[in-house]
């Protein structure tokens, strides 16, 4: 690759047409997949135009789950596919919101960093976007950089604007446009309209970018004219623009890209037409579109039931595990809620195994324990992550005879001395700030010989993290009496990390979320291990 102004990096910048929710940010992080099995190394950003400073208070119903980076910035889930597609460490570089960047220009301005000049829109936002947009390449051949929404909206053209300023910067020649757009299918007419895809096109040229590569996002197949004639209104090349057809899993949108022409675009860009090595996604392909015999059964144990968004690096990694260990997946979505009416019990019969995920806030916590409390008493697979070990620890003590064991998050009171999950001292007082968390990454050390290490291979380890609470170590005497043993604590052993269950074939939880660090080609050791139990 030719070297250039900003180093040996090449960009490519992705937009959006027409609608959100098309697969944008799929899309882009499949061809960084496919740039990143030709050997680069490639990274990705978000650039987003809400004015949230991050996405920590951002409702996990609406916005799906929140995905904690290795150092600890809260954003949103776009970032876990661009870790599961390219297999990379995003950090607080990976997401730019409008928010962050107005944040970081009133500051300077309020201390006086302007030196007396107007604060505008255009240079100082554009150039600071500019700037999070080099930071974020840094160590990367290739970095791509998607703009969140749709092209034309009012929020979005700062950021519009910068990635055009951008190729100033780096040189045309380093910088590759790629708009998705929107084409959807009338059945009444049984046609294509192209029209709405014309109109993004033609607001994205308004704006100084002509794009070196439109993807059509369509329900089904569509037919050559389709591209043409977009192609004709757009005045690009009729080789750049592709359709790319919905497909049944979104790890074999690689494949639909590969097969769609974009490879000898992106060739051409970077100077290299080497294959691509794909034979480890096709083999992930195959066991994951492929039905098997067996199929296991996992309860998810949780308040947002069926909402799969909210819980996706925790479906995710289940369901790669699945693939890998050749069982058909059978997610059961079990409500925490209805769980703590009598007999309600039930539902967690003919289960294989029971996850209980993240959570925060009273409601179905009872249920929750209920379910931990189920695993242990009929030695059910079990997997507790964050609140999954919280609540397991819960049930042991009480199950060891502390009757009204709870976390001091749910209403447990110091006097009843009964709070075996608590705020340590040092947080006290600011529990409703977003500032008392424990974010991003934090080591572990794993006791010799237990399970969770012989499961991680080793016993130094660092896990994710995003919590307030933790084991009280005063109760560690009813823990043990309630069937847990403490197996991973922070190295000072101050922090309890991990617990399992020696009566139990498998029962491990952890107050980290394994989950952010699982990956399709790579499955995280916990959920691959978690799977197995439940086969057998
Ligand atoms: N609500 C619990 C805490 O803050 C657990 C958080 C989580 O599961 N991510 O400690």
């Amino acid at each position: 690759m030719r070297e250039n102004k900003q180093g040996k990096c090449k960009y490519i910048f992705v937009t959006g047409g027409v609608l959100s929710g098309v697969g944008k940010g799929i899309t882009a992080a499949s061809i960084g997949a496919i740039l990143k099995a030709k050997g680069y190394k490639v990274t990705m950003q978000k650039c987003d135009p809400y004015l949230n400073v991050d996405a920590g208070l951002l409702n996990p119903v609406e916005h799906g789950e929140c995905f904690v980076t290795a150092d600890g910035v809260e954003t949103d889930l776009d970032l876990g596919h661009y870790e599961r597609f390219l297999d990379f460490e995003t950090s607080r570089y990976s997401i730019t919101l409008s928010g962050a960047i107005f944040k970081e220009l009133i500051e300077k301005e309020r201390r006086g960093g302007f030196r007396g000049k107007t604060v505008q829109l255009i240079p100082h936002f554009t150039n600071l976007v500019q700037e999070k947009i080099a930071k974020a390449s840094e160590n990367s051949d290739i970095h791509i950089v998607e703009i969140g929404g749709t092209i034309g909206d009012y929020e979005g053209l700062s950021f519009i604007e910068a990635i055009r300023l951008f190729a100033n910067k780096v040189g045309l020649s380093n910088c590759l446009y790629i708009s998705v757009v929107y084409v959807p299918w009338i059945n009444t007419s049984k046609e294509f309209k192209t029209k709405p895809a014309q109109n993004a096109l033609k607001d994205l040229r308004g704006f100084g970018i002509i794009p070196d590569i439109v993807c059509t996002r369509t329900e089904r197949p569509a037919p050559k004219e389709i591209q043409d004639k977009i192609a004709g209104f757009a005045g690009i090349d009729t080789e750049a623009v592709v359709n790319l057809p919905d497909i049944k899993s979104v790890y074999d949108v690689p494949f639909n890209v590969l097969k769609s022409g974009v490879l000898e675009i992106l060739n051409e860009f970077i100077g290299d037409d080497s294959e691509p090595d794909m034979a480890r996604w096709k083999e992930f392909s195959r066991r994951r579109n492929k039905e098997y015999k067996r199929t296991v059964k996992v309860g998810l144990v949780a308040k947002y039931v069926g909402n799969e968004d909210t819980y996706i690096c925790v479906t995710e990694a289940l369901k790669a595990a699945a693939a890998w260990e050749q069982v058909n997946l059978e997610l059961v979505w079990v409500n925490a809620e209805e769980l703590e009416g009598e007999g309600k019990i039930k539902e967690l019969e003919g289960l294989d195994g029971i996850v209980v995920p993240g959570g925060f806030g009273v409601r179905g916590v009872e249920g929750k324990i209920l379910a931990a409390d189920y695993a242990l008493e009929h030695n059910m697979p079990y997997l507790g992550l964050c609140l999954g070990m919280q609540v397991a620890v819960i049930a042991a003590c009480r199950k060891a005879g502390v009757k009204t064991a709870n976390s001091e998050e749910f209403g447990a009171s110091e006097e009843e001395k009964n709070n075996v999950i608590y705020i340590m001292p040092g947080q006290k007082g600011k529990e409703s700030t977003g500032a008392s968390m424990r974010l991003g990454s934090y080591p572990a050390v794993l006791e010799k010989g237990s399970k969770v290490a012989k499961i991680y291979g080793e016993t130094d380890i660092v896990e994710r993290h995003r919590h307030r609470y933790e084991v009280n170590r005063k109760f560690i005497r009813e823990i043990e009496k309630g069937g847990l043993k403490i197996t991973g604590t922070s190295p000072d052993g101050k922090l309890v990390e991990f617990v399992e269950a020696l009566g139990c074939d498998f029962f491990i939880a952890t107050q980290a979320h394994p989950e952010f660090r699982s990956r399709p080609l790579e499955v995280h050791p916990l959920f691959k291990a978690f799977i197995k139990a439940c086969k057998k």
